[in-house]
Order: C-alpha cells, then sequence, then structure tokens
C-alpha cells in the first residue's frame, strides 16, 4: 500500500497533502512543519519519473473564495522547502485544475486551490470526488492529520482508483508509529494522557485502559478522576457529568490490573493567570476557589520513575497550563523523562497538537522516537476507530 508498489513514471500523482498551515496578518506561513513533512513524499515521485498534483485544504472556509485562505499563499514556503518552482491552479476542478494538470510533464509539481472553497469537499460528494480524480493518475494519501475525516479528497475519491492508490511516506510513518504502539508494543506499555479535552480523552482512556500497562493521567484530565475518588479540587477544571465515566475508568483499570497513576500533588493556583499566587498541595485538598495548574514536584519525580521503567509510552497533552511559565514544569519534566527512556532503548511516541507545541518548546522533538502529525486523527485512532483515509486505500 505504498507508493513503491506503483508504477510511477510519466504518471501525474495526485497527492491529498495536509498543508493546512498556520499563516500570520501578512500571509505568511509561520509554522511550516506540516509541509516540511510532505516533502519526502513528493521527492520520491519526481525522482520515480512522475509528476506532482498537490490538494489540501486551508483553514475552514465558509463562503466560497477568500484570499486569506488561498493556498497560493503557501506557495513561496513550498517552494523554497521543494527548491523548485511550484505551478498554480486557481481552482481545484474544472478547466482551471485541467489545464495545467493534462499538460503537466514528469519533474513538475503544482498546487490545487483550497478544496474547501468547494462544499462538496467536506460534505463527501462523490461527483466533486470524480472531479478531482481526473486531475491525476493516481491517487496518493499523505493526509494523516485529515484521516479522521471521510471528506471527498481524502476518502471518496479512493474509488476512483482502484488499483492506483497508496499511501504517502508521512502517512506510512504514522501508521507504522501508531501500530508500534497499539499491536504487539514492547511492554511495560505506558500512556500519558495530559491536556484538558476531558470527554473526549475520557473515550481513548476507555480504550486504552485494557491495552496498557500503566496510564498516567495529568493536566487538566486528572481533576475529574480525583473528583471520582471523592478529592477536593477546588476551581480546578472538571467535567461533572463525566466523573461516573471517569470511576468507571478506574474500576476498570483495577479489575484489569492496569496500574494508574494520578498526580498526588499540584501546583494551585488562585486564579487562572501568568501571575497567580501559587502553593503546593495535595491533589485531593485544593482550596475553595483555587485551582490546579500543573501536577506538583513529588508527581514530578513519581512520573519520572515510571516512564523510565517502561518500553513503550505514548504521550498526549501537556501535564499543565505549560503556556504559563509558572505551571509549565511537569510538562517539561515528563518530556526529559521521554528523552531520557528513547536513549535507554524505549519506543516513545508523542503526538496531539498540544503535546507536540510542548516538546517543541522543550527543544526535545529530536530526542523521542517519533512525533505525530496528526492531532485529532491520533486521537480517534487511539479511540480505536476506523479511520476513513486509512481505510479508503486499503
Ligand atoms: P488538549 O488539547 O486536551 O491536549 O489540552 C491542552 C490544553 O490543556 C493546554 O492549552 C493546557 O494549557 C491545558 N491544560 C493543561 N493542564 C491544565 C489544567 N490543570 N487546567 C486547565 N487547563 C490545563
Amino acid at each position: 500500500m505504498n507508493i513503491s508498489n506503483l508504477n510511477i513514471k510519466g504518471r501525474r500523482a495526485l497527492v491529498r497533502v495536509d498543508f493546512n498551515v498556520p499563516l500570520n496578518n501578512e500571509l505568511r506561513v509561520t509554522d511550516d512543519t506540516r509541509i516540511r513533512r510532505a516533502i519526502p513524499t513528493i521527492k520520491s515521485l519526481l525522482k520515480a519519473g512522475g509528476s506532482v498534483v498537490l490538494m489540501s485544504h486551508l483553514g475552514r472556509p465558509k463562503d466560497g473564495y477568500s484570499k486569506k485562505l488561498s493556498l497560493k499563499n503557501i506557495i513561496p514556503s513550498l517552494e523554497s522547502l521543494l527548491g523548485m518552482p511550484v505551478l498554480f491552479a486557481s481552482d481545484c476542478i474544472g478547466d482551471d485544475a485541467l489545464d495545467l494538470t493534462q499538460t503537466l510533464k514528469p519533474g513538475q509539481v503544482a498546487l490545487l486551490e483550497n478544496l474547501r472553497f468547494h462544499n462538496e469537499e467536506t460534505e463527501g460528494d462523490e461527483f466533486f470526488a470524480g472531479q478531482l480524480a481526473e486531475n491525476g493518475d493516481l491517487y496518493i494519501n499523505d493526509a494523516f492529520g485529515t484521516a479522521h475525516r471521510a471528506h471527498a479528497s481524502t476518502a471518496i475519491i479512493a474509488r476512483f482508483f482502484p488499483e492506483d492508490k497508496a499511501f504517502g511516506e508521512l502517512m506510512e510513518a504514522e501508521i507504522t508509529a501508531l501500530s508500534r504502539v497499539m499491536t504487539e508494543p514492547s511492554r511495560p506499555l505506558l500512556a500519558i494522557i495530559g491536556g484538558a479535552k476531558v470527554s473526549s480523552k475520557l473515550a481513548i482512556l476507555e480504550n486504552l485502559v485494557e491495552k496498557v500497562d500503566r496510564l498516567i493521567i495529568g493536566g487538566g484530565m486528572a481533576y475529574t478522576f480525583v473528583l471520582a475518588m471523592g478529592g477536593k479540587v477546588g476551581a480546578s477544571l472538571v467535567e461533572e457529568d463525566m466523573v461516573d465515566r471517569a470511576r468507571s475508568i478506574l474500576e476498570k483499570a483495577n479489575s484489569c490490573e492496569t496500574q494508574i497513576h494520578l498526580p498526588i500533588d499540584t501546583i494551585s493556583a488562585d486564579n487562572f493567570s501568568a501571575e497567580a499566587k501559587t502553593e503546593i498541595c495535595s491533589t485531593d485538598s485544593i482550596r475553595d476557589g483555587w485551582m490546579g495548574l500543573d501536577i506538583g514536584p513529588e508527581s514530578c519525580i513519581e512520573f519520572s520513575e515510571v516512564i523510565k521503567l517502561s518500553k513503550t509510552i505514548l504521550w498526549n497533552g501537556p501535564m499543565g497550563v505549560f503556556e504559563f511559565e509558572a505551571f509549565a514544569q511537569g510538562t517539561y519534566v515528563v518530556a526529559n523523562a521521554l528523552k531520557e527512556a528513547t536513549e535507554n532503548g524505549a519506543y516513545t511516541l508523542v503526538g496531539g497538537g498540544d503535546s507536540v507545541a510542548a516538546i517543541n518548546s522543550a527543544n526535545l522533538a529530536d530526542e523521542v522516537s517519533y512525533v505525530s502529525t496528526g492531532g485529532g486523527a491520533m486521537l480517534e485512532y487511539l479511540e480505536g476507530k476506523v479511520l476513513p483515509g486509512i481505510e479508503a486505500i486499503k
């Protein structure tokens, strides 16, 4: 299912990439990670004698074309990362696209305009997918970030290429990394789940609790569990209607002998700000009106020990409000422990927007085994859901 199995020479590879990158007010790309990660696939296709037609979405346009969300804005970054000129079609379907893609020569690269300027993209419209398909002889999906969507360009389009479809190199690397954790991992297997999206991450914990040997629950996630165990969490982030689900995860962990590690202490703050007054307290006795914004020093020690004793580690979600320096310590301690575990032979996978931002700001992205590009897609994979973008190729 990878591109090495395709006959590429002299053919046009239509590649779904994820160029949904942030732009500043001058419409320049401020973080080119996603573009950079797509370069190896593009270069491999060119090297194999093909031409490349790139398609992507950018942002969430509401009413068709807008200059701010035009993929034309990313061309300077793409050209400089590729080291060659990139042709541009001002629409992703119709004559604007076909005039360019039907005359494309081997070795050339073209980029189509934002797919989501057509509502049919997110509607998964089959006719629109067919129009897109006319732009290529082969279909390659390299957009892991949108693999959880059954959109026209990520899933439906594959029907038009029953034989000539494959995963790109990035997509393949993402799937390999995730399956290394989820199927036959070296044990002990540890998942560290933090962050603030309690309800969506409870679904992941429900799926993971039976599969992992150890589970660290930190960040804003932890307080719903502490509350479920009868603790006092003050004004910390909790989703009260999730308390029963949290309790049943704890019970399940108990029955399948999964070790659960919740933070025993907390850096508690008198308000949600960088300058808040703080104190260290036990996580289950936070003062009324105060809130836990980071894990405390004892939790840092315990979590580091657990990390260093594990052989496969998945990390999603920060341990605290790491955007404020006063509450970043726990997240950085975890990032450093992951680095040490990796040095000692563990397989470490970091994924999800904020944990990636955290590992980047700790300058440790190169010190772990793999950093995933897919936020929502990775979370849905971990929930055990089938990802349409992956299924369509299989
Ligand atoms: P998520 O998108 O679920 O990974 O959540 C990431 C966000 O969780 C970050 O912006 C953090 O600031 C936030 N976060 C982490 N710990 C806490 C906490 N204890 N209280 C409130 N928000 C938190």
